[in-house]
């Protein structure tokens, strides 16, 4: 038996458990034939690297309003990510808590320990710090930022 992501011409994805052989499904979707879907992160040397925790969307926004199919494939990622960082420590990495990750730390966050960059408690006015866990993203920022 093994787990395969089956799509169909209209692009509907889901996942079956079946053996090797078996004939594939039609879609559930619209009823078309299917065909599996290359595995993303399916054996060593053909996966690409699972994104880390902090490529990751941060945001209820980020996940398109929890779309569920969307999530699942996060979800599915992260473990993934999971996985590859117990068989591979090396890729751990940093893993300082954010402080922030928009508008100027987009490419490389700002994390707890870094030096403050000159002006960032200024585009945090709302009275409490990130590290609290304030999802709201950084309040509107002076008149210079926009
Ligand atoms: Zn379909």
């Amino acid at each position: 038996m093994a787990i395969y992501e089956l799509t169909c011409p209209s692009g509907h994805r889901h996942e079956i458990i079946q053996s090797f052989t078996a004939p594939l499904p039609p879609c559930p979707a619209c009823g078309a034939p299917t065909s599996k879907v290359p595995s993303t992160f399916g054996f060593a040397g053909s996966a690409k690297l699972p994104p880390p925790p902090e490529a990751m969307p941060q945001t209820w926004r980020g996940t398109y309003h929890g779309d569920r199919e969307y999530v699942t494939e996060l979800r599915r990622t992260a473990e993934a990510r999971r996985r590859l960082e117990e068989a591979n420590p090396e890729l751990v990495g940093d893993r300082r808590p954010i402080l922030a990750h928009e508008g100027r730390y987009e490419q490389r966050p700002l994390r707890a320990g870094d030096p403050v960059p000159a002006g960032f408690r200024r585009i945090a006015p709302h009275g409490h710090s990130h590290a609290r866990g304030c999802r709201g993203g950084p309040a509107p920022g002076p008149a210079e930022d926009r």
